[in-house]
Parts: structure tokens; C-alpha cells; sequence
């Protein structure tokens, strides 16, 4: 699992990562299993994480259309408190968000402390979608990796822990999974013809996907490609590398308040 997630200066080919690799496991019964007592992990950490309060924990998800967003924030955060856990889903830009420079809205939504906030999308369109449908000119879209380098860093600095994860499927699922919500009443509500404008500039997301991991895996913001094809694979991937990180900040529950030994209730 470690070997998914970048190093800074790490090169990337796409096409070397194989999107239906399944870690090992031999089929989806034992990953599930393991995914449960994972879940309850994350739930026990999420309460002292919740209770110390001393850092934010924000999750990025970022992949193709029906790469899997929706669905590994539902299974994998299936078992954390509601409370202490926000999801922010960035859409295209209204007017207001335009009209201000590309971090403003996402800064507006980095989770305080002692939450974890998901993130649907990021600022990170700013350089695929933008980049690819060619909505600024080059050297501005360019210039945004040191930009967001620079922002993660500030971010890092002051008590937010980042991951980021990118979907990684191939361009087959994409078709099946669109066939899928076209022949489903209950799914076909998330399709949007739209989407097949964006199927047809593959292989341009995929290289503004490469330059995206190269560029911004840093020490304190690294990126992991997680193989998404298999949805039991993703969610256990995902799922697990949050509760490595959680496991890494060493939490443990906030001293009591002095004097509290002798309170009696009655
Ligand atoms: P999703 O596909 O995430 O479930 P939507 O169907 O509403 O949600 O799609 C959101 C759309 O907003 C995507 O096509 C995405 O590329 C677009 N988008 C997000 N951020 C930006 C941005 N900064 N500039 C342009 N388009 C963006």
C-alpha cells in the first residue's frame, strides 16, 4: 500500500499504474471484512482526534467522472461521528467565486481543528478542468502549482494534516459505469451528457493528472494514486491510509481540567 502513495519528485506514467490492481487480495470478501474493523479504527481515533483538538485533517479526492467521489466518502466515512467530520463538494465556479483568486473558496473550507473535512473536488480543478477546457491562458494555470504548493504549506504549517487521493480508473470502467447510471432509474440522475465531452479529452486529463501528482506530492501534501477500478480495493485503500495518519499523530485525550478529582455528583 505505501509504495501507492507519491514521493516528492516522483515521476509518473499513468499507464504504468494499473487501475484494476488489487493489492493482493484475493477477492472482495476479505477486503470488505478487513474494511469493517478498519472503519471501527477510524472511529475510535476519530473521537480522540475530535477531542484534542489540535489539528484539522483534510482528505481531497479528485478523479474522472464516476471515478468513485460519492461512493468512497459513503463507505469509507461510514463509521465516523457526523459531527466532527465536513464535506465540501466544489462545482463550477459561481460569479462571486470568479471574482476572487482560485483559493479563496477553498480556503473558506479547510476544516478547523479536531475536524476531518472531505473534500469533493478541489482546488485542484484550477489546474485539470481549467487547464484542459483552456478557461485562462497558460502561464496563469502554470504559475498555480507553485501557488498551491505555497498554500499546502501554509495550511501544513498551521495544524492541518492534507491527503490527497486520486481515483485512478480506466478509461473501460468509466464506459460501464456510465452504461450502468444510463439503465438505472435510481442512478441516472448523476448523468450529465456533458460528461462525455470531457471522456473524449482523456488522455489530456490524464497528462494534467501526471503533471498535477509530480508537481504538488510534497513531503507535507504527498498524493496517492489509489487503483479504483475494484470499489472494495479503493474504499480499503482510502480507508486505511487515513487511519496510518491518524495512527501517526499520536492523539491522546485532553488532560482534565485541575480539580475535577474531587467533584462529586449527587
Ligand atoms: P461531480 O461530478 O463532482 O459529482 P457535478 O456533476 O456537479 O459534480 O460536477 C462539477 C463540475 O464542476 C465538474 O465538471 C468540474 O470539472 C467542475 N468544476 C469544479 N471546479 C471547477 C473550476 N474551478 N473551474 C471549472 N469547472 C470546475
Amino acid at each position: 500500500m505505501d509504495r501507492l502513495t507519491l514521493k516528492p519528485g516522483e515521476r509518473v506514467k499513468l499507464r504504468d499504474w494499473d487501475p484494476s490492481d488489487a493489492g493482493g487480495y484475493k477477492d472482495s470478501g476479505e477486503a470488505k471484512a478487513e474494511l469493517i474493523d478498519v472503519q471501527k479504527r477510524m472511529a475510535e481515533l476519530q473521537e480522540v482526534f475530535y477531542a484534542s483538538s489540535k489539528k484539522a485533517l483534510l482528505v481531497i479526492l479528485q478523479a474522472m467522472d464516476a471515478g468513485g467521489k460519492d461512493g468512497t466518502i459513503r463507505r469509507v466515512m461510514a463509521g465516523v461521528n457526523p459531527a466532527g467530520c465536513t464535506v465540501t463538494s466544489f462545482k463550477v465556479p459561481t460569479a462571486d467565486e470568479l471574482a476572487h483568486g482560485f483559493l479563496w473558496r477553498v480556503h473558506k473550507a479547510i476544516p478547523a481543528r479536531g475536524q476531518i473535512g472531505i473534500f469533493n473536488r478541489s482546488h485542484y480543478e484550477d489546474v485539470l478542468v481549467v487547464r484542459v477546457l483552456k478557461l485562462v491562458p497558460k502561464e496563469v494555470w502554470k504559475a498555480r502549482f507553485d501557488q498551491i504548493n505555497a498554500f499546502e504549506k501554509i495550511l501544513s504549517e498551521n495544524g492541518v494534516v492534507i491527503l490527497k487521493f486520486f481515483l485512478h480508473i480506466s478509461k473501460d470502467e468509466q464506459a460501464e459505469r456510465f452504461r450502468e447510471r444510463l439503465a438505472d432509474p435510481t442512478k441516472i440522475w448523476k448523468f450529465n451528457p456533458g460528461d462525455l465531452d470531457m471522456r473524449e479529452r482523456w488522455d489530456e486529463f490524464m497528462n494534467a493528472y501526471e503533471d498535477v501528482l509530480e508537481k504538488c506530492t510534497t513531503e507535507h501534501a504527498p498524493w496517492t494514486v489509489v487503483p479504483a477500478d475494484r470499489k472494495w480495493h479503493r474504499n480499503l485503500v482510502v480507508a486505511k491510509k487515513i487511519v496510518k495518519t491518524l495512527e501517526s499523530l499520536n492523539l491522546e485525550y485532553p488532560d482534565p481540567p485541575p480539580g475535577l478529582e474531587k467533584v462529586v455528583v449527587r
